[in-house]
C-alpha cells in the first residue's frame, strides 16, 4: 500500500554508521532508520548473537518460559526503576500495553472509571487506534471513525494546563521526556520534576514514552534519568532491538499490579530471536563507557551543528536535542533540506516543528562527525546555490 512516500534509494547492505547503496554509494546514515540501529549495521556481536540462536530455537509461544527473556526483563529492571517487563514488538504496541496498564491498575484497586490519561501536544505515540487518540494528530486521527476515547491533550510542558486537565476519571500522566517526532523538543527537567509531583499528590501513574529516546540515545540510558525522577511505566522500543523488531513495556510492581495472568498478551511479543538481540544490544550499550561515550560525541555535534547554523542563517535557525538525537530548526523546508542532505549522501529523518533530525548510530567517531559536517555544508551550499539560481 502506498502509505509511505518513500526515497528512490534502496540499500544493499551496511557497515557501522554507513548504508552501501544498489550502485555502490555509500552514504553516511544519520538517520538510523529513525533511531532503531543503535549499534549501526551488521554490529558483528548483534550478527553473532542472532545467528546462534537461530541455529537453537527462532519461537515457542510465551506458553513457555523463554529463559532470554527472562534475563533481558531481570538485567532491564536492574538497569531502572522497573519491577516487571512485557515484551511486545513495536513502539505503538509498548505504548498499548502502558495504556492498558495504566487502565487496569485502577480498575483492579476499585476505581475503573479513572481510565484517562493526559497527553501533550506535538507527540507521538504510534499509529495503533488507541497511540493515535493519545497522540491527537488530526492528521493520523481523520478518516478511521471515533477517536478512542481516554486522553485529554494540554499544550507542551503546560503545568497549570496538566492540573487543570485532572479530574475524577484521571489515570496518569503519559509524556516523552524529549518529543522526537514532535520536533526534537526537550521537556526541561524541573518540568519533569513537576509533573512527578503532580503525580504524586494526585495519585496518578507517570508514564514515560521513551520509544525513541531509551537505551542510551539521549546520553543517559533512558532519558528521564536526565531530570532525575522516574516514572511508574515506561515504553521502549526502536534502540532496544538494534534492528530486530522489539518493544517493552516496564513497570513498578505497584502499577502493575492488575496486570495478572491472561489480561494482556502478544504471540510474537518476547520471542527467542528478538530477545537474544535484546541482551546482544545491552552487552553493548551497558558496557563501561559507552554512555559516556554517547554524551561526549553528542556534545561535540551540538557544538558542529552550531557551526554550521551560523554559517547559513538563511537555511537553519538552531540546533537542538540532547545526546545523539539532534535537530536542525529549518527556515525552508525541513523536505528541502533533508532531500539536499540525501543528495550529499548524508541520510537524515523528518521531524515536526520543520526540524531535521540527525540520529546517528550510538557508536559513531569523531571522524564520522566530521564527516557528517563536510556533507552538510556540501548539501546546503548546493542549495543556496539552487535558490540563488531561481
Ligand atoms: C516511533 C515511536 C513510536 C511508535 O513506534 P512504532 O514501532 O512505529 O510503533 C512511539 N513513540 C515514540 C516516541 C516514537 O518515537
Amino acid at each position: 500500500m502506498p502509505v509511505f512516500a518513500r526515497a528512490p534509494l534502496a540499500f544493499e547492505r551496511g557497515e557501522g554508521c554507513w548504508l552501501i547503496a544498489e550502485n555502490g554509494d555509500r552514504y553516511l546514515d544519520f538517520g538510523s532508520g529513525v533511531a532503531v540501529n543503535a549499534l549501526g549495521h551488521a554490529h558483528p556481536h548483534l550478527v553473532e548473537a542472532l545467528k546462534t540462536q537461530a541455529e537453537a530455537v527462532w519461537h515457542v509461544s510465551n506458553l513457555y518460559r523463554i529463559p532470554g527473556g527472562e534475563r533481558l526483563a531481570q538485567r532491564l529492571c536492574e538497569a531502572s526503576f522497573a519491577d516487571v517487563v512485557f515484551f511486545c514488538n513495536s513502539g505503538a504496541e509498548a505504548l498499548e500495553a502502558s495504556i492498558k496498564l495504566a487502565r487496569k491498575h485502577f480498575a483492579h484497586n476499585g476505581q475503573p472509571e479513572r481510565y484517562r490519561l493526559i497527553t501533550f501536544e506535538g507527540a507521538f505515540h504510534g499509529r495503533t487506534l488507541a497511540t493515535i487518540a493519545a497522540g491527537g494528530q488530526q492528521k493520523y486521527i481523520e478518516g478511521f471513525g471515533p477517536k478512542v476515547d481516554g486522553f485529554d491533550q494540554v499544550p507542551f510542558g503546560d503545568l497549570e494546563a496538566v492540573k487543570a486537565a485532572i479530574g475524577p476519571e484521571t489515570a496518569g500522566v503519559l509524556v516523552e521526556p524529549l518529543q522526537g517526532e514532535g520536533g526534537v523538543r526537550a521537556v526541561p527537567p524541573a518540568t519533569m520534576r513537576a509533573l512527578r509531583q503532580i503525580c504524586d499528590d494526585n495519585d496518578l501513574l507517570l508514564v514515560v514514552d521513551e520509544v525513541q529516546t531509551g537505551v542510551g540515545r539521549t546520553g543517559k540510558l533512558f532519558a528521564h534519568e536526565h531530570s532525575g525522577v522516574t516514572p511508574d511505566v515506561m515504553a521502549l522500543a526502536k534502540g532496544i532491538g538494534g534492528g530486530f523488531p522489539l518493544g517493552a513495556c516496564l513497570a513498578t510492581r505497584e502499577a502493575a499490579d492488575g496486570m495478572t495472568a491472561g489480561v494482556h498478551g502478544s504471540t510474537f511479543g518476547g520471542n527467542p530471536l528478538a530477545m537474544a538481540v535484546g541482551n546482544a544490544v545491552l552487552d553493548v550499550v551497558l558496557e563501561p563507557g559507552f554512555l559516556e561515550n554517547v554524551s561526549r560525541m553528542g556534545l561535540l555535534l551540538k557544538q558542529k551543528l552550531a557551526g554550521v547554523v551560523d554559517s547559513h542563517p538563511d537555511l537553519l535557525a538552531d540546533v537542538r536535542g540532547e545526546g545523539l538525537l539532534t535537530g536542525l530548526k529549518c527556515r525552508v523546508p525541513n523536505t528541502e533540506v533533508a532531500g539536499a542532505l540525501r543528495d550529499a549522501k548524508l541520510l537524515t529523518v523528518g521531524a515536526g516543528d520543520n526540524v531535521v533530525r540527525l540520529i546517528p548510530p550510538l557508536i559513531v567517531t569523531e571522524a564520522e562527525l566530521d564527516e557528517a559536517v563536510s556533507r552538510l555544508e556540501a548539501g546546503l551550499s548546493k542549495l543556496e546555490q539552487r535558490s540563488a539560481a531561481e
